[in-house]
């Protein structure tokens, strides 16, 4: 009891509820504030509320005997949930003041405020209780132990929701907080990617306006931030706008396609021009109403010129220049299954320069692989666009002739007789002069494979060398 005394007595301004015995029965008891002047509420409240418990908690009060007094306690602490407040007391509006003082100054709204007044008189007017949030009016002979029980559970009740409320409000503000935080992040992280990307990144909107490209895409065109913004493809890139530019973009919008790819070539800012491979989609993503389009492209010129090359070298001969042995086989085998399907004739001629082992041996192999390209070069320039001159091997060569007869590929042969027997290399010490023999086949009924014409052909060359070089023989001759 003595421990109780100091809390509402002397004690009362040095509020310690450790040292309770209240504190020892319940660690955690709803605190109530009663404010009052006069000693003997403080006392009838402390009676009353040993009694009380609500939710396995237990009551206690925090006791001020002026609104000053009680202001000390409202800012030092927001864990009271509700207040028992008289209205006179160290002035005749102390209670009222103090009220106003804790919805607007502390803007402590949760706090219940319970009035009590002595005089019925004292009872405040209706738009006071609204103005400060005056949660409760009893007066004070109505402070019988179920009146005061029910006004105590009431106010703790709606503190308890306010309080709920508040943290599930404090828990989504922050959640919110945070969420945009990331979001902020996640936008500035693919802003970012985008502008290093090393690759051209653009977006347009479903008016075909350009609405965001990045550094690559700038440098690409040589335009700056916002050159382009607002521009369509069209009118910016004129007469170089890609073929496939608009109906690529058509496709994505309208959902035929979920992704486009084309290859495309388009002159860069130096005005050279580059072969790019675009890709297209929709955006935000599938599934959705699109809004834009957003579109990435890969300069492809180095690879495709790479892959020019690589094709050149796997396909040609690299000392006279002429398809090879293997490319050659592909094109007549092409040529072939067309003359079988369309019964399109198809000849065929062998030759081989003749004696050519005496000019490596008498001239060198340097001038033997000159005497090579001169006659390769000789006899192509009597080639019609489709025919195909292939070196097979050595001083070797087949030519290829689609839709000739016998007739033409004899005429043809001859030509390439007198062209290689016309040259004349010049050396430090003379004119070398050469020449070929040469075996001439046509597709014959029953040939399934171009080989077999090539085969008749070689044998005509052979009896062309056994006849004296410097010939033509023909197949079935
Ligand atoms: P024939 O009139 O009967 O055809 O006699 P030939 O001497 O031309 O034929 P042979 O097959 O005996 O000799 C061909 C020579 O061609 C042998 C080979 O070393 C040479 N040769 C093959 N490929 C090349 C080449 O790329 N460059 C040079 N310089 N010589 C080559
Ligand atoms: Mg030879
Ligand atoms: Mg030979």
């Amino acid at each position: 009891m003595a421990e109780e005394k100091a809390l509402f007595g002397g004690g009362r301004r040095r509020l310690n509820l450790k040292d309770s015995r209240a504190d020892a029965v319940d660690p955690n008891p709803w605190l109530v504030l009663v404010v009052d002047d006069d000693p003997q509420v403080h006392g009838m409240t402390q009676v009353l509320l040993r009694d009380f418990r609500f939710q396995g908690r237990g009551f206690y009060p925090v006791s001020a005997y002026s609104a000053a007094e009680a202001r000390a306690v409202l800012e030092s602490r927001d864990d009271i949930p509700v207040m028992l407040l008289d209205v006179v007391m160290e002035t005749d509006h102390a209670g009222l003041s103090l009220a106003r003082f804790i919805r607007q100054e502390l803007a402590n709204h949760r706090l219940r405020i319970i009035l009590r007044t002595g005089q019925p008189g004292e009872a405040p007017e209706r738009e006071v209780m609204l103005e400060y949030d005056i949660n409760d009016y009893r007066s004070k002979t109505e402070l019988t132990a179920q009146k005061l029980f029910t006004a105590l559970v009431g106010a703790l009740r709606s503190w308890i929701d306010i309080t709920t409320i508040e943290k599930l409000n404090a828990t989504l503000e922050a959640r919110v907080v945070e969420r945009t935080r990331e979001l902020a992040e996640a936008q500035a992280f693919s802003a970012r990617l985008v502008e290093l990307l090393p690759n051209p990144v653009w977006v347009k909107d479903l008016a075909g306006h350009y609405r965001l490209y990045n550094k690559s895409f700038r440098e690409f065109f040589g335009i700056d931030e916002t050159t382009w913004l607002g521009h369509s493809a069209e009118e910016v890139l004129g007469p170089h706008l890609p073929p496939e530019e608009l109906d690529s973009d058509c496709r994505v919008l309208d959902g035929s396609s979920r992704r486009e790819e084309f290859e495309t070539q388009i002159p860069d800012c130096h005005g050279q021009s580059r072969t790019l491979l675009v890709t297209k989609a929709a955006l935000p993503a599938d599934g959705v109403v699109p809004n834009g389009i957003i579109g990435l492209a890969v300069d492809i010129s180095d690879r495709k010129g790479l892959e020019r090359e690589l094709r050149r070298l796997a396909t040609t001969d690299p000392l006279t220049g002429a398809p090879n042995r293997r490319h050659f086989s592909t094109l007549a085998h092409q040529e072939m299954e067309r003359s079988l399907r369309y019964d399109l004739p198809l000849a065929a001629i062998m030759l081989d320069v003749d004696h050519f082992k005496t000019v490596n041996d008498t001239w060198g192999h340097s001038i033997g692989d000159e005497v090579l390209r001169a006659v390769t070069e000789s006899m192509a320039a009597q080639l019609r666009e489709v025919d195909v001159l292939g070196r097979m091997g050595g001083e070797e060569f087949a030519v290829l002739l689609p839709q000739t007869g016998l007739d033409g590929a004899r005429q043809l042969a001859e030509r390439l007789r007198q062209a290689v027997a016309s040259i004349r290399l010049p050396l430090v010490d003379g004119v070398l002069k050469t020449s070929i023999s040469l075996g001439v086949a046509c597709r014959a009924p029953g040939d399934t494979h171009f080989d077999h014409v090539l085969g008749r052909a070689d044998r005509a060359m052979y009896r062309a060398k056994e006849g004296g070089r410097d010939r033509i023989e023909l197949d079935g001759d």
